[in-house]
């Protein structure tokens, strides 16, 4: 699964600010946490809510509880490298080494008065890198902060969860999330249609990160294609095995539009807000409900393996057809 990182001025994130005023002060108080765990849904702007921290944490010089973006700290923070800053951006498996350099990184003499490890995705830690990080935390180094950030907490060893302070991060509503993505796109010069920006929400489950994300990887040239594709799936106007080929070209957004469309094909409420989607829509209200709700279980399952199994392509050719018997 990709996980792009989408830049955006954290400023421009409106849901986002509470959080971090709140935390800032408990970093900034007589008795800042020495691990916070941000927790919650994959894209709701955790990752984006860790890099505010840190640049909040270690500015000389907060404006209105903002780094000031002009002091040495905040300088180096643009700079892409900050000495008082370890961050693993657990893109892949994070492995002990990544972990095992912390302890060096403890031992250096802050610049700033205080330093900050960064673990984001901390799930994808290995179990060997998890055991090395409880041993710093159960002996926490003075001046040193740990930020860590998951959105699948429950795949952490329960001895690291309960060293660290949880923080939920919520989701924005659906309307400040919309309202967030056109705002941006506009200032991108992107002029979208509200109901194209509402679909992409909805199979982005509402997370608008996950939402920038696909717009940063061709959603817009994708979509059209891959609805036919699902369509002409559907009303067996070509074959699984083509048409599946022709979904995994974009494996996570495919997943994401048939998790869509087989849920929706449950929720009036929520099909009648997309009336383009109607002549997909109608026909998967003609398979059995009990049908659709097996598929659906079936597909939940070839998703969580998608990572580790090799085939995802038999797998997914299998289950369209299944659904078309
Ligand atoms: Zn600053």
């Amino acid at each position: 699964m990709e996980d792009k990182v989408v830049a955006v001025n954290f400023q421009e994130v409106p849901w986002l600010q509470k959080d971090y005023h709140e935390l800032l002060m408990r970093f900034k108080g007589q008795k800042p946490p020495h691990a916070l765990m941000l927790y919650g849904k994959e894209g709701v702007g955790k990752v984006c809510l860790a890099d505010a921290l840190v640049s909040g944490i270690l500015c000389r010089e907060l404006k209105d509880g903002l780094p000031c973006g002009v002091c040495q700290s905040c300088r180096w923070i643009a700079s892409g490298f900050h000495p008082d800053l370890y961050e693993i951006k657990g893109e892949a498996e994070i492995k002990v080494d990544e972990i095992r350099n912390i302890q060096q990184f403890a031992r250096l003499t802050p610049e700033t008065g205080k330093k900050v490890v960064v673990i984001k995705h901390a799930d994808r830690m290995n179990l060997n890198a998890a055991n090395s990080l409880l041993k710093v935390l159960e002996e926490p180094p003075t001046d040193l902060f740990f930020i860590l950030e998951s959105s699948s907490i429950e795949k952490l060893p329960i001895t690291v969860r309960s060293r660290c302070q949880d923080y939920f991060v919520h989701a924005p509503s659906v309307e400040e999330a919309l309202f967030f993505l056109q705002d941006l796109t506009v200032k991108k010069g992107q002029q979208i249609n509200a109901e194209v920006l509402r679909l992409l929400l909805a199979i982005s489950f509402d997370a608008p990160f996950k939402a920038l994300s696909y717009l940063e990887d061709n959603y817009l040239e994708k979509r059209g294609n891959l609805l036919q594709t699902i369509h002409d799936l559907l009303s067996r106007e070509i074959s699984p095995a083509k048409g599946v080929a022709a979904l995994l070209e974009s494996e996570d957004l495919s997943f994401s539009y048939l998790f869509f469309l087989l849920t929706s094909s449950f929720e009036e409420a929520r099909r009648s807000l997309f009336p383009n989607l109607e002549a997909i829509f109608m026909i998967l209200l003609n398979m059995p409900e009990k049908m659709r709700l097996l598929q659906y279980e079936k597909l939940v399952e070839i998703n969580r393996l998608r990572s580790s199994q090799t085939r995802t392509d038999w797998a997914l050719e299998a289950w369209f057809v299944d659904f078309l018997g």
